[in-house]
């Protein structure tokens, strides 16, 4: 589902992606994780075209990301993104969020979209809310919208940025908790994150980064072993999360 190869990016004279390669087949859930600044943001917001790249290729669902040809906003609608900020329309309703884009991106009539935005709205369990304003809400609730939002575009893969991290702790859980049932409902996803107890129940393999590359790609058991062959910043990295 999603393919990046040899994608390399600069920042002026600053190389901030060194030949990155991985891939998130069709259902499977890839934990990005590394010290700050290893370049996660930077490779996930490449991934729907957030952030141009200089070399190599990205292809999502069969769409090539850095072809000048490709449509980037119809690329966005069918990747999800959730970032760490939370970034609703401060003006509009809970529902207004979830029905905008729809109509407009996917020509979906007022009344097809509100539908769909209840569904999603009841799966995180966020319909009692709908008429609120995103103010009104707290973090973890305007997360659990902002990820409804996403969905209701019906898109065929996620990415998350750190979604949990700028939540009070006691919040962190039921955002987690959303992500894991999507993951567990086959949702393809990629996920910046150091929540280690998330990557254990629910994914397939951990990307570590450092320093703009990807240092260990490797299946969730392998990551975790502590037996397993891995590189000293990844060992240091792991020994002051877990
Ligand atoms: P991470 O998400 O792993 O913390 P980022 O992808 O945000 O890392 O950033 C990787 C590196 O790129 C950092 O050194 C950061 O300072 C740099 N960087 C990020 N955005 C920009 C930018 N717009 N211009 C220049 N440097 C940037
Ligand atoms: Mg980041």
């Amino acid at each position: 589902m999603i393919e990046i190869k040899q994608v390399s990016k600069w920042y002026g004279s600053f190389q901030v992606l060194v030949d990155c390669n991985t891939s998130v087949a069709a259902g499977e859930v890839v934990v990005v994780c590394g010290p700050s600044g290893s370049g996660k943001s930077t490779l996930i917001k490449t991934v729907n075209g957030l952030e141009p790249f200089q070399r190599g290729e990205i292809v999502v669902d069969g769409i090539s990301v850095g072809d000048p040809k490709t449509d980037l906003p119809r690329l966005r609608a069918r990747v999800g993104m959730v970032f760490q900020h939370f970034e609703l329309f401060p003006h509009l309703s809970v529902l207004d969020n979830l029905t905008l884009a729809q109509v407009k991106v996917l020509g979906r009539s007022k009344e097809e979209a509100a539908q769909r935005a209840l569904q999603l709205l009841e799966r995180v369990g966020m319909k009692a809310h709908q008429a609120k304003s995103p103010g009104q809400l707290s973090g973890g609730q305007q997360q659990r919208v902002a990820i409804a939002r996403a969905l209701s575009m019906d898109p065929v893969a996620m990415l998350f940025d750190e979604p949990t991290s700028a939540l009070d702790p006691e919040m962190v859980q039921e955002v987690l908790d959303v992500m894991v049932d999507l993951a567990r409902e086959g949702m393809t996803m990629m996920v910046v994150t150091h929540e280690m107890g998330f990557a254990r129940k629910v994914a397939d393999r951990v990307v570590f980064m450092d320093e703009g590359r990807i240092v260990e790609d490797t299946g969730m058991e392998a990551f975790f072993d502590p037996a397993g062959q891995r590189s000293e910043r990844a060992r240091h990295f792991l020994s002051k999360i877990l």
